[in-house]
């Protein structure tokens, strides 16, 4: 994985022993690599922060508003929700994990899986300096992935796939295990509030662009990680879309 990003250009740099132990906080991992150019984002803050840069240029945003179908109309499109309809040139599906069956196909290019997570609660000074003291986001390559990151309220976010949007019981156990096989120090009375949502998986673990129909544009398929372990199943396509290049 190293050596074939550094290939890419991509400033990359492989750590273990002390290093590891000493960045990570952790001695749950042999080997890593560090990408520089890597962040992360609090996602609802950025949703807000895109929603008002929208809204001053113009865009008007409706919620709790689905698209129910989308038709051709003289050159254009109509998309047509509970309430209303819309006229326009361009159609943008931006469904992800949740994409509905209103454009034929495209539910089945990516599998839904379920993203469940938990937070500490706010931890003490040791605590804090002692994990990810440089304010990585870590995550890892097994195949259920954990991942995780200090917030800032001082807290660690910890998560993993699971089964249920809610962060069922079941879940919740599996946190529980997850985040004391990597910090030990912490059991499951240290975790504060659960949540989950979904990701969209694809095939070859990359984002998709498709353009179904002059005029619609479909970006999905975030797996959060994109890397190079592929499925069996990969190299089925449902009839009208590529594997993208
Ligand atoms: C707990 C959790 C932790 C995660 N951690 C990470 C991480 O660490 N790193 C990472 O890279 N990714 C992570 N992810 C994944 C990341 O959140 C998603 O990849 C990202 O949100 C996708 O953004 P999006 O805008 O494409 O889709 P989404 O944010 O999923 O939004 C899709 C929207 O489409 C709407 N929609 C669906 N159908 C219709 C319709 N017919 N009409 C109108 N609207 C419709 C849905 O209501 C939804 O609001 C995590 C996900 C979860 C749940």
């Amino acid at each position: 994985m190293h050596q074939g990003w550094s290939e890419y250009g991509l400033d990359i740099s492989f750590i273990e022993g002390q290093a590891l132990r000493d960045l990570s906080g952790t001695d749950a991992y042999k080997t890593a690599t560090v990408v520089k150019s890597g962040g992360c984002i609090q996602p609802l803050s950025y949703s807000r922060e895109l929603a008002r840069v929208a809204t001053e240029q113009g865009a008007d945003i409706y919620s709790c508003s689905p698209a129910i179908s989308v038709t051709p109309d003289n050159r254009q499109w109509q998309v047509t929700t509970p309430a209303g309809k819309v006229t326009s040139d361009w159609v943008l599906f931006c469904t992800n994990g949740y994409t509905d069956d209103t454009l034929k196909g495209l539910k089945q290019t990516i599998v839904p899986l379920i993203s469940v997570q938990a937070v500490t609660r706010p931890l003490s000074d040791a605590e804090y300096n002692a994990i990810l003291p440089e304010g990585h986001t870590l995550s890892d390559t097994r195949r259920v992935i954990y991942y995780c990151r200090k917030d800032n309220h001082n807290r660690l976010l910890f998560g993993s796939l699971g089964m249920s949007e809610q962060c069922n019981a079941a879940d919740r156990k599996r946190l529980h295990k997850a985040i004391h096989h990597v910090f030990p120090q912490f059991s499951a009375a240290d975790l504060d509030v659960y949540w989950g949502g979904r990701l969209a998986f694809t095939p070859e673990v990359l984002p998709h662009l498709h353009e179904p129909a002059p005029g619609i544009l479909a970006g999905l398929g975030y797996n959060g990680r994109g890397w190079q372990w592929v499925p069996s199943w990969a190299g089925f396509w449902p009839n009208g879309y590529r594997k993208s290049p």
